[in-house]
């Protein structure tokens, strides 16, 4: 109800009054009565207050000069001033006391102070370097989680295998969301927003979004996998609970969607420099290299297996001829069509090559040499009778050829090229456009 400064004044007052209406009243005790003023700054010192006592400095040395005044004697006289300067010494040194002890309060509480700005300093530093740590431990995982991701994608050369892997990484990667790659044309809400927007999508809450509202997903996102910059398929992640995915969460998967790309486009450099290391880019047929090695895998197998192998060698008739009359574009247009009327008559097993030049062979396996002949020479007629048009000209061409088997002609790859090449000369020198075998 009162404050403290209040009651101390209070009680200070009711002091004084109380000790100078005794002064009045019994003035031959004021000698004895004087010095009780003390109780007042002893009052005021221990109540914490430094005004007040001030006052009654003033109060207390007014009364005890008037003592003095009025003292019948210089003896009293001499008492009472020394009691005022008593009393008033009194209040002086209990004046310094408390502003000595003031001024340690004050270091004292500017220490603490200091120390609790450190602590708050200190604790703000911990706080800082506990979400540091939390957040260097996700990007350590997740470099971690990359690097080993990197390794499964890249140890395959089977794009429908890098899907499926991927798959796999961020279905371990997010429990709970139905991961699929779609590929294709964008038939699906979400991959349609990712191929319109060139980038990923990410719809929070499909329920709030009306472009998505009434799909099978609360919480989803479509990324997608660029192959040469071109979208190859998009990723998506859908789950049931809305806000599941985040704009972070989409960061993440875009990163695991890159690597899945750059194995993509490894598998399609991987198969392009196979495809022109193992065709001949004008016929687009097998090349020698890949001839080479196939006929003698073909060997291998027909000796283990004792089933027979035949081997047909062309040769296109009087072809610097063809070229020096038609150009050597009708020529090439005719070992074009040469080739593919040469695949026309392979069967699956087969294989077709071009050998070089304006030469080809075919490889078959479980023929024997009746039947290779049989074959080189519907082959022969086939050619014989096609127009080979170039330019609204028909223009005419025939081949020799040479047949060799495995295993009466020849056990080797090398025997069985030379037996059907010395074959194919036959032909020519018998007078080219027929089968020796
Ligand atoms: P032969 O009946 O004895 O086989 O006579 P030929 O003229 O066919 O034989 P030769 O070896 O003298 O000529 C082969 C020609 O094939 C020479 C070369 O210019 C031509 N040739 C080789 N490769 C190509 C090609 O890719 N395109 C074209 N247009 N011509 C080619
Ligand atoms: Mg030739
Ligand atoms: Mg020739």
């Amino acid at each position: 109800m009162f404050d403290k400064r209040f009651v101390t004044l209070l009680g200070s007052d009711v002091l004084f009054a109380v000790l100078s209406l005794l002064l009045v009243l019994r003035p031959e005790q004021a000698a004895v009565i004087f010095p009780f003023y003390g109780l007042l700054f002893l009052w005021t010192h221990f109540r914490g207050e430094s005004e007040i006592p001030v006052i009654f400095s003033f109060l207390v040395g007014f009364v005890g000069l008037v003592l003095a005044a009025r003292a019948p004697v210089p003896a009293d006289q001499g008492a009472f001033l020394i009691e005022t300067a008593g009393l008033v010494s009194l209040n002086f040194a209990l004046g310094l006391h408390r502003t000595d002890a003031l001024r340690e309060q004050r270091v004292r509480q500017a220490e603490r102070y200091a120390l609790e700005a450190g602590i708050r300093d200190d604790q703000r530093d911990l706080d800082y370097y506990r979400s540091y740590q939390a957040s260097a431990g996700t990007q350590i995982r997740l470099r971690r989680d990359l690097t080993e991701s990197a390794k499964s994608l890249g140890n395959t050369m089977n794009a429908g295998e890098v899907h499926s892997r991927l798959v796999g990484i961020l279905s371990t990667r997010y429990p709970g969301a139905r991961v699929q790659v779609l590929a294709g044309a964008p038939a699906d809400p979400l991959v349609d927003a990712a191929a319109k927007r060139k980038g990923p999508v990410l719809v929070r809450d499909s329920s709030i979004d009306e472009r998505f509202s009434g799909g099978a997903f609360r919480c989803g996102m479509a990324v997608p996998i660029k192959v040469n910059r071109q979208p190859a398929g998009y990723l998506t992640l859908e789950a049931d609970k809305p806000s599941a995915f985040g704009p972070e969460d989409v960061k993440t998967v875009d990163l695991f969607a890159t690597l899945a790309s750059l194995s993509l486009e490894n598998i399609q450099l991987y198969e392009q420099i196979h495809e022109q290391a193992t065709h001949d880019p004008l016929t687009q047929l097998f090349s020698h290299k890949a001839f080479q090695q196939r006929l003698q895998e073909e060997l291998l197998r027909s000796g283990r297996s004792q089933t027979p192998l035949s081997f047909i060698l062309c040769d296109v008739d009087h072809f610097k001829h063809y070229n020096d009359r038609y150009g050597h574009q009708a020529g090439d247009h005719l070992l074009r069509t040469l080739a593919a009327i040469l695949s026309s008559f392979a069967r699956p097993v087969d294989f077709a090559a071009r050998y070089g030049g304006e030469e080809f062979c075919l490889i078959l396996p479980n023929f024997v040499r009746s039947e290779a002949v049989d074959l080189a020479n519907r082959l022969r007629l086939r050619v014989e009778s096609e127009p080979f048009v170039f330019q609204g000209h028909n223009t005419r061409a025939t081949l020799s050829l040479g047949v060799s088997s495995f295993p009466q002609d020849a056990t080797s790859p090398s025997q069985m090229i030379r037996v059907a090449d010395e074959r194919m000369y036959r032909a020519k020198s018998g007078g080219r456009n027929q089968v020796v075998g």
